[in-house]
């Protein structure tokens, strides 16, 4: 083998050995080793480990930093706008969520076996967490995840066409192991967007897992899409293989809300004053028709 290994630092110093095995890890591109080797050599000396256990020892932490990095990654290239996980999931609070599938989800079997997943309820009702819950579980378990607004999704098609680039970012959304599309609904597609909306979901069918949310039932996609032969089509494929997450119920920023101001009311004002993430007025319940403009 003809390695590349640059130009060697010479001399006869004590230093050497360490100069080059430094440069050979950074070759090699083993940083974890390169970082710790010292380390786990004075405790192997101390515990009189061997050197085929001291080498699995920095292997071993080698691969669990890899995996960590290769993971933090693909949690990077999903793009969630922000990172939740079920731990911070309140089944209590949305009893028409069934939860033994939920948590069967997270497991990401549906990935392996390329189904869909929808998740169909009003605003507030944790929809885009658990969506995202998903994604991440999806992340950690090795799939490649991409998260988008079906809006956001639908400019970015036509942007691509506009650009003579649709087939490269067709391409990317149909090789992506799990395509998250929320918030299908608030927001009418135009003409255009809604069939290249379509082709996604076509080209992705039986390729590859697509989760949807939307707080509109599937009687009103025909008005999202502009077509009842469309939404016809496009619901025979997403729905072949599908688990239906039913989240209809209050919403949980409403609820909170409400909540802080009952505990307002009963508190002093210095209670209040750190009310921080309640929801502003008309933020929860979007009117799905009255949105027509681009957010
Ligand atoms: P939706 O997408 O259905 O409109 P979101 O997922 O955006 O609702 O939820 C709104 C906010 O309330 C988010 O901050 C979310 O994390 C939180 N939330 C909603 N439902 C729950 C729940 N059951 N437990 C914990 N937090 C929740
Ligand atoms: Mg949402």
């Amino acid at each position: 083998m003809t390695a590349k290994t640059g130009p060697v630092p010479s001399g006869k110093t004590a230093a050497v050995p360490a100069v080059l095995l430094a440069h050979h890890l950074k070759q090699l591109k083993l940083p974890t080793i390169l970082r710790e080797h010292e380390k786990v050599a004075r405790e192997a000396a101390r515990d009189g480990v061997d050197h085929v256990r001291y080498l699995l020892r920095l292997v071993e932490l080698e691969l669990l930093d890899r995996e960590r990095r290769v993971t933090e990654r693909r949690i990077g290239e999903a793009k969630f706008p922000t990172v939740k996980s079920l731990d911070t999931f309140d089944f209590a609070a949305i009893p028409s969520l069934n939860r033994m599938l939920t948590l069967e989800l997270v497991r990401c079997e549906y990935v392996a076996g390329r189904e869909n997943v929808i998740a169909l309820g009003n605003s507030g009702t944790g929809k885009t967490h658990v969506a995202l819950a998903l994604g991440l579980a999806a992340c950690q378990r090795g799939f490649s995840t991409l998260f988008l607004t079906a809006h956001a999704l639908a400019s970015q098609l036509m942007e691509a066409r506009d650009e003579k680039r649709l087939l490269k970012l067709q391409a990317q959304l149909q090789n992506v192991k799990l395509l998250i599309v929320d918030e299908l609904g608030y927001v009418p597609l135009s003409q255009v967007g809604a069939e290249l909306l379509f082709e996604v979901f076509s080209q992705r069918y039986e390729r590859g897992s697509t989760i949807v949310t939307s707080n509109l039932p599937f009687e009103e996609w025909p008005a999202v899409f502009r077509s009842e032969r469309l939404t016809g089509a496009l619901l025979d494929r997403l729905t072949h293989h599908v688990h239906i997450l039913e989240m209809n119920g209050e919403s949980y920023r409403l609820k909170q809300s409400a909540g802080r101001r009952t505990a307002a009311r009963a508190e002093p004002p210095k209670a209040t004053a750190h009310q921080d993430h309640a929801a502003a007025p008309g933020e929860h319940d979007r009117d799905p028709h009255a949105a027509s403009q681009p957010s």
